[in-house]
């Protein structure tokens, strides 16, 4: 069992999400980005040889272990997103306004009229009059009408357009598959390395996810998936795709293409509260520190747009291209650190936990999680240790926001790996219990041992009884060290320590 190791640093209950690629993934760089506060690291399917990729998940591992905290993976598939082909020799081709042009699925390359696409839906799905976004919306089309097998369409807003850039046609519902040939295989290579959470690029209905976790399912596993929000039917849809996800994205830079980052901040702040009715994690991604690609420092509006996430009330926050090709990953995730602690110390941030609407559920570990979050806070616990074989219990107290720490306690080493995005959960890896009193004492010895606890802290302790099934269905009260813990059979809880 590794020895729990902490650092100095001042850590936010908000976790921090690095994605990794040319910048960061060498070991040097990945234990430095996880001793700076970074609590996941995602691996972006759409660029990286899976060769690379998988010796970045087994040092990972390693530097899990060697600080004896958890460090979730983030598998990130690519899914269905359209792109133009490859400008033959490299360069550009230039699109000047006004200019007609062919889209033109049978080709893969991009030449002067006529701009190879990876897919017939854009062919025979887009209405006449569309708008078509290329390369984040940095260049706009209008569809014209269908030319044989070619799209004809008009140059709105032209420039000089490179290979492989990104194709975003908002509000229009194409008929590509949610999960590609590209998909099966990162979804094969992520069972094999085991990364703790799927995210699923450009979901659209709540059948794209249930399809992906059946997929899972048939290699045996039930890894959480993050269901990417970035398109308008996506948002339209979000309360059945939160019904069937284990958590959800903000993935605001195809949003911000699809629905204009003028409607961003508010459709934002829906997202995030229709999540935590729901209790369900919410991460909010891209661009949050992006002028730190190339600056040791942030911009005052990153800044503050990073600490209005946390008020909107996500659970995680994620770097994409600032820690995956920047100068300055490390600098990166201290800064997102310090700007997320900052805000988190607020008495402003603590009374906008408060409104923050619970979730709203019914049920017995609903019921179980609420009751030990009201008790915590009525005795004014130290923590509530959550013991998790799953992990959805401790998820389920921290969705709470209870006004204490979250214990996440479980024998599992997957659910402690899932722990690390918990929003506010110190993770602890304990030996199997035989029963529920040596399960307290094992769950007491662990957080004393780290120092977490020491005599006289009451906390608040939440399990299930397998009997029962599962979720959460039993509360004690403790101080720890008296004689009480003797009673549920503990020792390492009671005056020994
Ligand atoms: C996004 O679009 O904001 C996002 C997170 O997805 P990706 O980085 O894959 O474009």
């Amino acid at each position: 069992m590794p020895e729990q190791h902490e650092t100095s640093i001042r850590r936010p209950a908000t976790k921090i999400i690095a994605t990794l690629g040319p910048a960061s993934w060498t070991p040097s760089a990945i234990r430095d980005l996880a001793l700076a506060g970074t609590s996941a690291f995602r691996l972006n399917f759409s660029h990286g040889d899976v060769e690379i990729l998988r010796g970045v998940v087994n040092c990972i591992r390693q530097v899990s272990q060697e600080l004896g905290t958890p460090i979730a993976i983030l598998g990130d598939l690519a899914g269905p997103k359209l792109r133009v082909g490859v400008v033959p020799g490299g360069g550009t081709i230039t699109l000047e306004d006004g200019q007609e042009v062919l889209l033109d699925p049978s080709s893969r390359e991009v030449v002067r009229g006529r701009l190879g696409v990876s897919h017939y839906s854009v062919v025979k799905d887009v209405p006449d009059g569309s708008r078509i976004l290329l390369d984040d919306g940095n260049f706009e089309l209008k569809s014209l009408k269908r030319d044989g097998d070619c799209l004809r369409a008009v140059v709105v807003h032209g420039g000089e357009l490179s290979s492989r850039k990104g194709i975003n046609i908002p509000g229009v519902m194409l008929s590509i598959p949610a999960i590609t040939e590209k998909d099966e295989a990162d979804l094969a290579f992520g069972m094999q390395v085991g990364v703790d959470f799927f995210a699923m690029s450009f979901v659209r209905t709540a059948r794209d996810v249930v399809d992906l976790k059946r997929r899972i399912a048939l290699h045996g596993r039930h890894t959480p998936v993050v269901a990417k929000i970035e398109t308008p039917i996506a948002v339209e849809n979000l309360s059945s795709i939160l019904d069937v996800s284990d958590g959800i994205m903000v993935a605001r830079g195809d949003l911000g293409v699809e629905i204009g980052p003028e409607r961003l901040p508010v459709v934002q702040k829906e997202i995030i509260r229709a999540a935590r009715s729901r209790g369900k994690l919410v991460i909010t991604a891209t661009q949050m520190l992006d002028s730190m690609t190339h600056n040791p420092h942030p911009t005052r509006a990153e800044a503050t747009d990073v600490a209005n996430a946390l008020f909107d009330g996500t659970d995680a926050v994620m770097l994409s291209q600032e820690t995956a090709v920047g100068l300055y990953p490390v600098i990166t995730v201290n800064t997102m650190r310090e700007i997320a602690w900052n805000a988190e110390q607020s008495d402003l941030f603590v009374a906008q936990a408060r409104l923050f609407q619970r979730p709203q559920d019914h049920g017995i570990a609903h019921a179980a999680i609420k009751a030990a979050c009201v008790a915590a806070e009525e005795v004014e616990a130290k923590a509530i240790l959550a013991f998790s074989s799953t992990g959805w219990t401790a998820y389920g107290v921290a969705a709470w926001r209870p006004h204490c720490p979250v214990f996440a306690l479980t024998d599992d080493p997957s659910a402690f790996n899932r722990f690390a995005l918990c929003r506010g959960a110190r993770a602890f890896l304990i030996p199997s219990a035989r029963d529920i009193a040596h399960l307290y004492a094992l769950g007491l010895a662990a957080t004393v041992k780290a120092g977490a606890l020491v005599k006289d802290d009451v906390v608040v302790l939440l399990s299930g009884a397998r009997s029962h099934g599962a979720g959460a269905n039993t509360i004690r009260i403790y101080k720890v060290g008296a004689r009480d813990d003797r009673n549920a059979g503990s020792n390492a809880g009671g005056d020994a320590l």
